[in-house]
């Protein structure tokens, strides 16, 4: 890559794009890219993150903020959102993050679903969670029980910040804190250290880590694209505040069959027929129940799943109409009216939740294949940063 590029920038950023040299650069400035700004800071190393955006703009502040624990995939994705979860905890507090919510109830309807569960808490997975039976659950969180509630799952694992604020306060946190510089208004066209050239001139880093979301074509598409990805699209609701405090984070039927770590279980078989015979047109929607609540009391409500590779900005009345009925169904709540709507979109390939490239040895390519980036990433920046750096690079 050549350095005459004085031509395209002004002078300005060109003397500061050159007064550092960084040790790694990280491209994008969303959850999975300020995960890793952190463990390499953490781990000594001079960190810049580019983005193009001024601030955060992707899924990492549409989401619900939910660092979900209990649901993720058995195995690798449970233990990274543990670990996860364990980093939110520690890095909320010192970044002024607050945590919303904690904990996580699945309140169900069918036997099929209590099976479901029931297994759950048979599993290493199931430790610290607990079975909540219809009565108990009506006396306890009666504002959220419908009558043919049989009961709940309880998760004690769960944080919940909200996104759109927290985005901001970690990138200022691993500015103010870590040295971290950001870099915006910044498109990165190519990554070849120790140059990484950008739409302002080039920044000399030894080496790069690329969290693109879901942009699949500016940088290293042909290796992006060897993990077939697709994209996803999810509807997005903020409904007015119900007049309480919800207990926790809220999910519902629906969830067991789309979460894996309740959906791989044989139990969730027969709850599947079920079903598609009574809810088909939440399942075409890839509807399930998630709602969670911000500190003014609204409730962030969804969501719904489509795939594509170009997924249309049009969100279908139907999805919104299927995530208000479940909300009904699961609490017998009118649902508040709609005060927000969004869509969010993020990659997803088959069979993996992540994966971590190595498109050469001084770079790696990081991207979140699934819903899970702000319930993972910062497990999996630890790994990335060990990878890269080696055994000195371990986090406490
Ligand atoms: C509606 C919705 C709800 C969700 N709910 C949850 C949830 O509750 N819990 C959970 O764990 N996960 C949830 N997820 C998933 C989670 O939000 C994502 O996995 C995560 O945000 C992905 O983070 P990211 O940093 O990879 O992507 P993004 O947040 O999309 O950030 C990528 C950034 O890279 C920048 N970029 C890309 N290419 C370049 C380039 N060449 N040059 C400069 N900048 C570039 C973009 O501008 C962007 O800012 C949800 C997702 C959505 C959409």
């Amino acid at each position: 890559m050549t350095r005459a590029v004085s031509g395209r920038v002004g002078a300005g950023v060109l003397e500061d794009l050159h007064a550092s040299a960084y040790d790694v650069a990280i491209v994008g400035a969303g959850i999975v890219g300020l995960a890793h700004a952190l463990a390499a800071a953490k781990a000594g190393k001079r960190v810049v993150v580019i983005d193009r955006d001024p601030r955060a703009n992707g899924a990492s502040i549409r989401n619900f903020g939910f660092v979900t624990v209990t649901g993720q995939e058995r195995g690798e994705s449970w233990a990274l959102a543990m670990r996860t979860r364990d980093l939110w905890a520690q890095i909320a507090p010192q970044a002024g993050i607050a945590i919303e919510q904690r904990g996580l109830i699945v309140t169900v309807r069918r036997p099929d679903a209590v099976a479901v569960i029931k297994a759950f808490l048979e599993t290493e997975m199931g430790e610290g969670c607990r079975w909540l039976d219809g009565s108990a659950f009506r006396r306890e969180h009666g504002q959220v029980a419908a009558p043919d509630t049989l009961g709940a799952l309880i998760s004690p694992h769960e944080l919940r910040v909200e996104s759109r604020l927290a985005l901001p306060q970690l990138a200022a946190w691993l500015q103010s804190v870590h040295g971290v510089t950001l870099l915006t208004n910044t498109a990165v066209h190519a990554v070849e250290p120790p140059w990484i050239e950008t739409s302002r001139g080039l920044v000399e880093a030894e080496t790069a880590i690329v969290c693109p979301g879901d942009d699949l074509v500016s940088l290293y598409p042909d290796r992006i694209a060897a993990y077939r990805p697709q994209r996803c699209r999810l509807s997005m609701l903020r409904l007015a505040p119900p007049g309480f405090r919800l207990p926790a984070p809220l999910m519902s039927d629906l969830s067991l069959v789309r979460y894996a770590g309740y959906a791989a279980l044989p139990q969730a078989k027969a709850l599947r027929r079920q079903l598609d015979d009574e809810q088909a047109a939440h399942l075409a929607n890839g509807v399930h129940l998630i709602v969670v609540q911000s500190a003014d009391g609204s409730l962030v409500v969804g969501d719904s799943h489509h795939y594509d590779d170009q997924p249309a900005p049009f969100a279908p009345a139907e999805a919104e109409a299927c995530i208000l009925d479940e909300f009904h169904r699961a609490t017998a709540l009118t649902p508040p009216p709609v005060i927000e709507r969004w869509v969010g979109t993020y990659p997803v390939a088959e069979g993996r939740t992540y994966f971590i490239d190595a498109p050469a040895d001084d770079v790696r390519l990081v991207m979140v294949t699934s819903g899970t980036g702000a319930s993972t990433a910062f497990a999996i920046a630890e790994r990335t940063v060990a990878d890269l750096f080696g055994s000195q690079a371990g986090a406490p």
